[in-house]
């Protein structure tokens, strides 16, 4: 019941929705989710209560961000979140824990590996969670590899206002996408169709939302980046007429 209501109020938000454009970190607040793509499989979402977090950190050397975002001194997060340990994905990582102080959510062997200091490591395992701030980030699981790291993942952030956004991480579709469904009924997905070798391709990411998912608002990643990879066109062609997909290109930032 809540929930529905829930969700209610925030597809009347979504109607007002819009994109900025601004800095890192400035996305934010006043009830709204502010996310900001930066580039493959990068993100900083900013929650309700202005609390920023940063998604699989690949910047300084990944050839879509641009070039403003390059600079890894400009992050503040809160927290910094990795779904597995794959260049593309921690490339930045430590450096920003480095910078800014902010502690590394990963796997558990993971997260104790990462070059930080040992409170900065904050590492857990499917079905766990942490607090930060005014989000409750969850693991949950996600079809890939990582090595050396443990296990990769994916997570929910939870919103105090009930909404939730899944990180897919990089994965291919599974059955207990349909638990996730349960359990957390994600509003956001940010949803893993790089196709090539590694990922589900974005037919099958599309097949996922079909499938498991009702998201008001479902954002594909993790593609174009590299020549192996699905193209943009691959991408709109799967998915662009979903009526909650929402294509961003990086540097994008929007509100929901
Ligand atoms: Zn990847």
């Amino acid at each position: 019941m809540m929930k529905s209501l829930l969700r209610a109020f925030s597809t009347a938000l979504l109607g007002g929705a819009m994109l900025l454009a601004g800095t890192v970190g400035a996305v934010a607040a006043d009830g709204k989710i502010g996310l900001k793509f930066l580039g493959h499989a990068t993100f900083e979402v900013t929650s309700p209560g202005g609390t920023t977090i940063l998604l699989d950190p690949f910047l300084s050397k990944n050839p879509k961000t641009p070039e403003e975002y390059k600079d890894i001194g400009q992050y503040q997060p809160d927290a910094i979140l990795v779904t597995h340990s794959h260049f593309d994905h921690v490339a930045d990582a430590e450096a920003i824990a480095k910078a800014s102080g902010a502690p590394i959510i990963g796997a558990y062997e993971h997260a104790g590996a990462m070059d930080v200091p040992k409170d900065q490591q904050k590492g857990g395992n499917v079905g766990g969670k942490y607090q930060v701030g005014d989000v409750t980030v969850h693991y949950v699981p996600a079809m890939h590899s990582s090595d050396p790291g443990g296990r990769p993942v994916g997570f929910v952030l939870e919103f105090n206002d009930g909404r939730t956004l899944y990180d897919t991480g990089d994965t291919w579709i599974f059955g207990d996408m349909a638990l996730i469904e349960e359990i957390h009924s994600p509003d956001i997905v940010l949803l893993q169709a790089g196709g090539g070798p590694y990922n589900q391709d974005p037919e099958i990411a599309r097949m996922a939302i079909d499938k498991y998912f009702d998201p008001e608002v479902v954002v594909p990643m993790h593609y174009g980046t590299f020549g192996v990879l699905a193209s943009d066109a691959d991408v709109e062609a799967a998915l662009a007429d979903h009526p909650a997909v929402r294509i961003m290109q990086p540097g994008d930032s929007a509100e929901f």
